[in-house]
């Protein structure tokens, strides 16, 4: 294999129903500093059928070019008409580095794709980055359930391929008016090749918000002591017009449910604003939360950890102090408002 032949760092675009997954956007924001530092461009392979109109954003969030292969057989997603289209477009295209989302999509989809082309994958990486000297890219994950960070790397098979955590990477700012070539790749597929055929999609129906879409999270952790004092924090985050998520003992515990976990095992967040409760701040903990953009942490052990990534901090009983906190927004909120 001839390294240099392999150039370009490509994104597989999650589109679901016509609507383009967020992570798709992260990766190209993640994409494009990696294509910078590599001095190439970054790439977008939307995948779908009569997906062409989801083309422009893609181009607003980054892509320089866009490889569309638009079929029936890409309706809905099922593993090898997937699988078929990205090895063609590798074997064709020949990128550096091909990224997807660690998605129920993006897990299923990129193992098959390594093994049809023979390369090297990392699951569920939390950072990229190219090494300046080799030029290989550097992907990092939690291994061994979170308990090490292993940064692995793929000297010598292209493309370097890895799934990325949702949430991790930030996507860019839309650029209004930015374009993207985009070259249509019309590709075969064979009538018999779908193994897996949809019967029927059910969808979950649910009120609750993700917490990485929300702006403002009030977080609590095993220091609200029991479960019904949970209603102290989504008290203050109805006023505050936020979310309420828990640290992993919280959820352990059963007082919070598992989709509301922020953490190394849970979800990345990066709120405005995250309010920590009765968390102490294990590492654990902050790797899923530590790039909010401004933290408040009440806690009665002035030497906990969580302190240390604070922007303002409260040492004192959280039951006694979330109540205050909250009537005290809900005058200077009343006060504004009047
Ligand atoms: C492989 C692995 C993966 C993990 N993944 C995650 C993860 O994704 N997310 C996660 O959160 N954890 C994770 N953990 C667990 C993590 O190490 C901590 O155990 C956990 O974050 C602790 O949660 P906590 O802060 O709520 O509880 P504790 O560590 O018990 O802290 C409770 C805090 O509340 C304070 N407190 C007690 N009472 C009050 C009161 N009345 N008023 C004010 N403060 C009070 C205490 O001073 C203390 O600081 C993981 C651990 C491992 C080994």
């Amino acid at each position: 294999m001839n390294l240099q032949d392999y150039q370009g760092v490509f994104v597989f675009v999650q589109q679901v129903d016509h609507k383009i997954t967020g992570v798709s956007y992260e990766l190209l924001g993640k994409g494009k500093e990696l294509a910078a530092d590599l001095g190439t461009e970054v790439t977008a392979v939307l995948l779908g059928y009569q997906v062409e109109d989801l083309c422009p954003k893609l181009a607003r969030y980054g892509a320089d070019k866009i490889i569309l292969v638009d079929n029936e057989a890409l309706e809905p997603y099922t593993t090898e008409p997937y699988a078929h289209a990205m090895y063609n477009v590798i074997e064709k295209y020949k990128p550096a580095v091909v990224l997807y989302g660690a998605t129920a999509i993006g897990r299923d989809l990129a193992p098959r794709v390594s093994a049809r082309v023979h390369t090297g994958l990392t699951a569920d990486c939390t950072k990229l980055e190219i090494d300046p000297d080799t030029k290989n890219l550097k992907m990092t994950r939690p291994a061994f359930g979170g308990n090490i960070m292993a940064t692995i790397l793929c000297p010598e098979h292209r493309p370097q391929m890895a799934t990325v955590r949702p949430g991790v990477m930030q996507k860019i700012k839309p650029i209004d008016g930015a374009e993207a070539s985009v070259e249509k790749y019309d590709l075969a597929f064979e009538k018999n090749n779908k193994y897996v055929e949809v019967l029927n999609v059910v969808k979950k129906v649910s009120d609750k918000i993700d917490i990485q879409d929300a702006k403002i999270l009030v977080s609590g952790g095993r220091g609200m002591g029991c479960p019904e004092n949970f209603k102290l924090l989504r008290d203050l985050a109805d006023v505050l017009g936020g979310e309420v998520s828990a640290s992993r003992a919280c959820v352990d515990a059963g007082w919070a449910e598992k989709d509301v976990q922020v953490g190394q095992t849970g979800k990345t967040v990066r709120p405005n604003l995250y309010i920590a409760c009765g968390i102490s701040g294990a590492i654990q903990h902050l790797a899923g939360m530590e790039d909010s953009d401004v933290i408040v942490a009440i806690n009665k052990d002035e030497n906990a950890p969580i302190f240390e990534v604070a922007d303002y901090g409260i040492v004192g009983d959280v039951t006694k102090i979330l109540p205050i906190f909250t009537e005290k927004l809900k005058e200077e909120l009343a006060l504004r408002n009047a």
